[in-house]
């Protein structure tokens, strides 16, 4: 489907928030998504790739996609400006588990630009905020300056959800907390971690230790959801390139549940 970028916001070193416009009007009466899903974004002569939305799922209107500059295709769509018209198809993959959240409470962890994937959830958690318990957000960035809409996270904060936040190299006007994300998971008191839900995005270590530290809270692993990114070429589980055990990631995933892949994530360069 061509569509048109009629926004761009710069985000944190690197990362520029994109927002398109389906050009045929059918397309973008019909286009629905869930929390956690990707679209294939195309620019003509160059390629494809994957990229997770990052907007509202229940406003279709515009799609949203925050990128980080870093291969072909990222690149050149980094040097494109409002107007520019490129390609896209998806939905795809599977999606955040919201229906199980009802009547839980919420932990989502976050690293880097592993947060973008996981904006979607905290729109949906927002907009229907008396269905959930508790909710936090974890986030942890390299450095201050590479925290992900930082700005929102005030408005975040007075709409219900605990957010904290930790860097790795602290700056010198820095007051916050210092070293990775999973610390803070370790620190959460959860109330009731049999109901409570974990979803995480972010370094495949960074999942890793913030599934193990959630277990070790007394979240149990089916209640732990990861996102996942590999290689997603033709998206729809035909061509094999994002092969992860007996999982394809573009169809199976991105968002899986973390009893399902534990073992495989342990898998060096699987
Ligand atoms: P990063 O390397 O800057 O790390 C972000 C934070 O993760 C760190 O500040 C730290 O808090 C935590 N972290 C890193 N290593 C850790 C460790 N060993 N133990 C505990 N915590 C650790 O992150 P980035 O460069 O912004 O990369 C984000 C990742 O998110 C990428 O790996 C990308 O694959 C992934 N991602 C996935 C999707 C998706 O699955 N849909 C979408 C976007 C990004």
């Amino acid at each position: 489907m061509p569509a048109e970028i009629v926004g761009i916001d710069d985000e944190v070193r690197s990362v520029r928030t994109y927002h398109l416009r389906l050009s045929d009007s059918g397309d973008a009466a019909s286009y629905r998504l869930r929390a956690g899903q990707f679209n294939m974004l195309y620019l003509p002569g160059i390629g494809e790739a994957a990229i997770s939305v990052s907007g509202d799922p229940s406003d279709c209107h515009e799609l949203v996609h925050t990128v980080r500059a870093v291969g072909n295709v990222t690149n050149r769509l980094a040097l494109s400006t409002v107007g520019t018209t490129l390609g896209v198809r998806g939905p795809y993959g599977s999606h955040w588990p919201l229906e199980q959240c009802s009547g839980c409470d919420v932990v989502l962890i976050a690293g880097g630009i592993g947060l973008a994937p996981l904006r979607p959830v905290i729109y949906e958690l927002l907009a229907k905020r008396e269905r959930f318990g508790r909710i936090w957000l974890l986030m942890g960035a390299r450095s201050p300056s590479d925290l992900l809409y930082a700005t929102q996270y005030m408005n975040w904060s007075y709409e219900g959800i605990t957010v904290q936040t930790t860097v790795d190299r602290p700056t010198d006007d820095w007051s916050g907390n210092v070293g990775v994300v999973t610390p803070l998971v370790e620190r959460l008191e959860l109330d009731r971690p049999n109901q409570t839900v974990v979803m995480t995005c972010g370094p495949e270590i960074m999942m890793r230790f913030a599934a193990r530290s959630a277990q070790r809270i007394g979240v149990s692993t089916d209640h732990i959801w990861v996102s996942l990114e590999r290689n997603m070429t033709c998206a729809f589980g035909h061509c094999g390139h994002c092969q992860f055990g007996p999982h394809f990631i573009c169809k199976d995933g991105p968002v899986l549940r973390y009893d399902r892949v534990a073992a495989l994530l342990e898998v060096r360069s699987l």
